[in-house]
């Protein structure tokens, strides 16, 4: 059975890179409530594929019974209760060096999202991935559509920057 904790400011620096990654490309989210949470272990699908994080947005009375203070003055954006919840496994991150770990709250955080096409105030959402796809696909086809090119491309862009 997995266990779970709220981070606080233990060792393993989380939310000290968590505030760096959101000062510099998700700013908009200090708006909102936002909490991160330990796992113990990392979940192992079927498939074999280990999930190193998820993010959600809670909402109603989960939200509410996870919430602090501070968070219910943050709230008032939508017409309940909502946070956004980013869960981290603790053993797959002592694993990561300072670039990955940076990479994977980035990418949490690129999944929460704000709903502004339906009418009213913003509404807390996740964002889908902009393609997902199996490796051996990858393998045999290559960067086979737009989505995956741009994959390909922004990942060979960053590999160039970085060359000596
Ligand atoms: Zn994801």
């Amino acid at each position: 059975m997995p266990s779970w904790k709220w981070a606080t400011d233990e060792p393993g620096d989380l939310l000290d890179i968590a505030a760096r990654v959101i000062e510099m490309h998700h700013a908009w989210i200090l708006d909102y409530p936002l909490r991160f949470l330990w796992r113990d272990e990392a979940r192992v699908k079927k498939s074999g594929t280990t999930t190193f994080a998820t993010a959600e947005v809670m909402r109603g009375r989960t939200a509410w019974l996870a919430m602090r203070p501070e968070d219910h003055r943050k709230e008032g954006q939508e017409a309940g209760p909502a946070m956004f919840v980013i869960e981290v496994a603790m053993d797959t991150w002592s694993l990561l060096d300072d670039r990955q770990r940076v990479a994977l709250l980035d990418h949490e955080l690129c999944h929460c999202a704000l709903d502004t096409e339906t009418d009213g105030p913003p509404k807390m959402m996740m964002r889908d991935h902009d393609f997902e796809e199996f490796v051996e696909i990858m393998a045999r086809h290559g960067a086979w559509e737009e989505n995956r090119r741009a994959a390909v491309d922004a990942a060979n862009r960053y590999d160039e920057l970085r060359k000596p």
